[in-house]
This record gives C-alpha cells, sequence and structure tokens, in this order.
C-alpha cells in the first residue's frame, strides 16, 4: 500500500510503499477514504516535536472497516470510522477517567506517535475510533476530525451559549469552523477578527455578526468593547502572541479566554484586569471521543460545513511545500478513494 511518511533522515515527507499492516488484539483494519493535512503534520514532519523516520502521517482520517480482531466489540466490518490526534489515552489516569481524556501522559497520538492515516489502510484501537455518523460527506468529516473538534471544545470551554458574545480571533481554516459552530450550533453571537479582508469576508458570510480588521482598526479590542460590551469569551486560533494580547482586552468581567493556537512565545496577562476583572485563561487542545461525536453530529445535520479540496496522494509532497510557504487556503485532503 502507499503511505505518506516521514523520510528515514527525520525531516521531510515521501511517498513509500508499506506492508498493509496486521491487527493485534484490540484492533481494527481502516481502507481509508480521506486524510486531511494539517499544520501538526508539517511540524510533525520538520521534527518540531522530536524526530519520527518512517512514521505514516496524518490524524484527519475517514475510512471503512475492512476487519476486526476476534475480540473487538465496539466496531464492525463496513463502519465508517475516523483516525483522530488523540488516538488512545491509557483509559485509567487520574485524566482519563474524569473526562479530560486528551489530557492523558501517556497518550498515542496518531501521526506522531503511532502510524497515521495518510496510508491506503490504516490500524485503529477499536474502543477509541469514532464512529462517523450518516450523512456526512466522507471528505468533510476530515476536517471536523481535527479542526471541527478543536473548535467545537474550544468554544464549550468559553462556556459559548445563546445571545452571548464570543470573540474568534484568527479567522482561518480553524477559525472560520469556530464561526460556524459558535453561530449555528451555539447560538452565540459572533466577533470575527483577522488581519486579512479574505477571511474576514467568508466569516461574514459564515455568520459571524462583526468582523474586524485588527491591522485597519488601532484599538481593535476597544472596537469590540464598544460594540458589544465586551465579550463573554474568546477564542485565539490565530497563531500570534499580539491576537492573545488583545482577546484579553475584548472581553467583559467573568470572561474567558481559550488559548488554540500556538505561537510559541509568552502572552501579556494584567494581573489588575484578571484579579478585578475575573478573568479566566483556558488551554483546549482537540477534544475527547465524545466531542468529537457530537461535533460529526452537529456536521451531520448541515450546521457546520467545512470547506475542503481533494487531491490525489500523489499531490502529497507538493502540499507540504504549499503549507510550509503559507500558500494554503482552506483544507487539502487527500483522497484515497481512486
Ligand atoms: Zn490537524
Ligand atoms: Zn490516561
Amino acid at each position: 500500500m502507499k503511505a505518506v511518511s516521514v523520510k528515514d533522515s527525520g525531516v521531510g515527507i515521501e511517498i513509500s510503499e508499506r506492508a498493509i499492516p496486521t491487527l493485534k488484539q484490540g484492533e481494527a483494519l481502516v481502507k481509508m477514504e480521506y486524510c486531511g493535512v494539517c499544520h501538526t503534520d508539517l511540524h510533525v514532519a520538520n521534527g518540531d516535536f522530536g524526530k519520527v523516520p518512517g512514521r505514516i502521517l496524518g490524524h484527519e482520517g475517514i475510512g471503512i472497516v475492512t476487519e476486526v480482531a476476534n475480540d473487538v466489540t465496539s466496531l464492525k466490518v463496513g463502519d465508517r470510522v475516523s483516525i483522530a490526534w488523540f488516538f488512545k489515552g491509557c483509559g485509567y489516569c487520574e485524566y482519563c477517567t474524569t473526562g479530560r481524556e486528551t489530557l492523558c501522559r501517556n497518550v498515542q497520538n496518531a501521526g506522531y506517535s503511532v502510524d497515521g492515516g495518510m496510508s491506503e489502510y490504516a490500524v485503529v484501537v477499536a474502543d477509541y475510533a469514532v464512529k462517523v455518523p450518516e450523512g456526512l460527506d466522507p471528505a468533510q468529516a476530515s476536517s471536523v476530525t481535527c479542526a471541527g473538534v478543536t473548535t467545537y471544545k474550544a468554544l464549550k470551554e468559553a462556556d459559548a451559549a445563546p445571545g452571548k458574545w464570543i470573540a474568534i480571533y484568527g479567522a482561518g481554516g480553524l477559525g472560520n469552523l469556530a464561526v460556524q459552530y459558535a453561530k449555528k450550533v451555539f447560538n452565540a453571537k459572533v466577533v470575527a477578527v483577522d488581519i486579512n479582508d479574505d477571511k474576514l469576508a467568508l466569516a461574514k458570510v459564515s455568520g459571524a455578526d462583526i468582523v474586524i480588521n485588527a491591522k485597519d482598526t488601532p484599538n481593535s479590542a476597544e472596537k469590540i468593547q464598544e460594540l458589544t460590551g465586551g465579550c463573554h469569551g474568546a477564542v485565539v486560533t490565530a497563531v500570534s502572541k499580539v491576537a492573545f494580547n488583545q482577546a484579553v482586552e475584548s472581553l467583559r468581567a467573568g470572561g474567558t479566554v481559550v488559548a488554540v493556537g500556538l505561537p510559541s512565545e509568552y502572552m501579556e496577562l494584567s494581573i489588575v484586569k484578571t484579579v478585578l476583572d475575573g478573568i479566566k485563561v483556558v488551554g483546549s487542545l482537540v477534544g475527547t471521543r465524545k466531542d468529537l461525536a457530537e461535533a460529526f453530529d452537529f456536521a451531520a445535520q448541515g450546521s457546520v460545513v467545512p470547506v475542503v479540496q481533494k487531491r490525489p496522494i500523489e499531490d502529497a509532497p507538493e502540499i507540504f511545500a504549499e503549507m510550509e510557504a503559507g500558500k494554503i487556503n482552506g483544507r487539502m485532503v487527500l483522497d484515497f478513494t481512486k
């Protein structure tokens, strides 16, 4: 089978020929349909989290179960399942047993610590593979597996609710899904903030009540305070410290800022504002199996529509190069159905 894997040197990707994996107890074999290409894959391919030579990439995988190990009861042949970044937790630590399994210290991550979904066949741990509901396009589902669940979970952490104001900083791939979930699932009022007018135009179409270009608006946080009375929550998907700092300033008392983007920097936090205004700062990482199942359901109902572009697996090196150069708009999805 063909797979997109990290080169032997541990830096860069290649299309390699692999044997179809064999199953161990508890596992299922999945014939892949689609796998999205994410910035995290680029980090893994560049060895940014430590080199993983030979690792098959991909954590936005969708496919059909073709075989299950003899002890598996949670999946059957023909089920459509996802392969997500949260591949498996230990199942018994304080995080796994209290609904915070993504924080498990012995977590396995698809396409990083175990082989992922960028191959014609992939293995999942049956009890950890979340099923994709009927009626959800599998290529679109690939985007929900990562970007969708990440933003959906972040909005939960931001206490998004009907009528509350939520600021979404960064209106790119993640941010656009955040706008859609905030608006159409949580029924919140949304301010989208970016420095790119095209992305803001898309945010507007996706339902944002207010869009703000932070480059053209010198005091964007003040402007948001003026227009909304301060946001109840802010979700920061932008990879920029400036956005994090502005997000705090755009909150009303009791507000929550949820960090999702990963700039390698520190945010500035006024201790006085944090104390006097009761500001909460929360980090949020992907989502649990339950979060993903919910995120899928809302997409299956048509509330949220990820924008994806299908590409043949042969295009993988080109897609990674485009991503490195920052030239990608929307989500590129490798198509294994042909
Ligand atoms: Zn991803
Ligand atoms: Zn655990």
